[in-house]
């Protein structure tokens, strides 16, 4: 498949994994940003490929794990009214809140769809006048663009009918949060891919320059990941820290012009809390004020009720990389993906989810030692 298996090749990951071996000279420590390259480096077997050399850290780049849990709870409490139609992506739904998940609230007659879009919720609430139809928007500066579309689409059609519950949070405040903190041992951060194609990566050169750390923007497929592996590398062992861009088929420095003007136009940087974080100063997106007649939460306020975590759900630590998922004494026992008892087990995106699937069949770059102690062979293996 062309744009897909290049990126699979097993000879370029080999000469890539052999270049990073060369390259370090001792252990390094970087964290991947996104949940989406956390799957990539577990089913692929990076991780376990690079062990003693590079040391990979899994960031919060998870929007349905970063998702406070105030927001579902008021996202399930807006489902229980009679007038109201909850939309949402389909893995929110199992995310569990205070007392249960949307999916739970479903089963027991609340309002709520599985949409794929937001624009779908917007056609939703065209067919359907006598109900009022909120779109859960959760995630990264990757799906901002598609829910500001459909506000516009809204504002045209003149509904007055539809609204979003907005929980969209933007990454750089989070690693900024990360870098800063003085017991984070990340030394260099791969970067989204998904996230720099809509934003580009000018804004992280400053934050190179400030932390002293390098960021390299990086795709997810395993050539991806290992050519963003050997740069970030590269920069930490010729002591430069500045900002790379491995994934230069999708992203352009200033991103997309017209996808941030429309960001602009519809939504203001705000203070947002998360999951593992706490408030996040600049962390988020609210819609401005002459959109807000679409915010759910200003039309129907939450009730102030108590937010209930689970106490032995230690998603907060993994989503800030002070443990890996194995080490939450829940993992694969109390919590599994058929019984999660948090977002990063329930996530197509969550690290806990990752380790529970690539455990034990992972499809591994399996490489097997030559003559000159460069490997020599990569084979997928399930
Ligand atoms: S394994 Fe389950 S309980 Fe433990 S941190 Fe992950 S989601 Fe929470």
């Amino acid at each position: 498949m062309k744009y897909l298996d290049e990126y699979r090749d097993a000879a370029v990951c080999e000469r890539l994994l052999g270049k990073i071996r060369a390259r370090a000279s001792r252990r390094w420590t970087l964290m991947e940003v996104c949940g989406g390259q956390t799957h990539g480096l577990l089913r692929w077997g990076i991780d376990d490929e690079l062990a003693g050399i590079v040391e990979l850290i899994h960031g919060p780049g998870c929007p349905v794990c970063v998702t406070p849990l105030e927001s579902i709870d008021h996202a399930i409490e807006l489902a229980r009214r009679d007038d109201v139609v909850l939309t949402s992506f389909g893995d929110m739904l199992r995310v569990p809140g205070s007392a249960g998940s949307l999916q739970d609230a479903r089963g027991v007659g609340a309002g709520v769809r599985i949409v794929y879009s937001p624009v779908d919720a917007v056609q939703l609430a065209a067919r359907c006048p006598d109900k009022h139809i909120v779109f859960f928007a959760v995630g990264f500066e990757t799906t901002t663009p598609a829910t500001a579309l459909a506000v516009r689409q809204a504002d045209e059609l003149g509904l007055t009918n539809f609204s979003l519950l907005v929980s969209h949070v933007r990454v750089q405040p989070a690693m900024e949060l990360l870098a800063a903190d003085e017991h984070c041992g990340v030394q260099g951060f791969l970067a989204a891919g998904h996230v720099c194609t809509v934003i580009g990566y000018e804004e992280f050169h400053a934050f190179a320059r400030r932390f002293q750390l390098p960021v390299v923007v990086t795709g997810f497929e395993p050539v991806d990941l290992l050519a963003g592996i050997l740069a970030c590398v590269e920069q930490l062992e010729s002591g430069r820290y500045t900002v790379d861009n491995q994934y230069s088929r999708s992203v352009r420095s200033v991103g997309n012009r017209d996808a941030i003007r429309l960001v602009d136009d519809v939504f203001e940087v705000c203070d947002r809390p998360w999951r593992g974080f706490g408030n996040v100063e600049r962390g988020g997106l609210a819609l401005r004020p002459q959109w807000r007649a679409f915010d759910a939460a200003v039309r129907f306020p939450r009730a102030s009720l108590p937010v209930v975590e689970p106490p032995e759900c230690r998603s907060g630590d993994v989503l800030a990389g002070r443990i890996k998922p194995p080490q939450c004494a829940a993992f694969g026992r109390s919590c599994t993906p058929d019984s999660p008892l948090g977002a990063p087990m329930v996530s197509s995106e969550g690290a806990c989810a990752a380790y529970y699937r690539y455990a034990n069949r992972r499809t591994s770059l399996d490489v097997t030692a030559g003559d000159d102690g460069v490997s020599n062979d990569v084979r997928a293996a399930t």
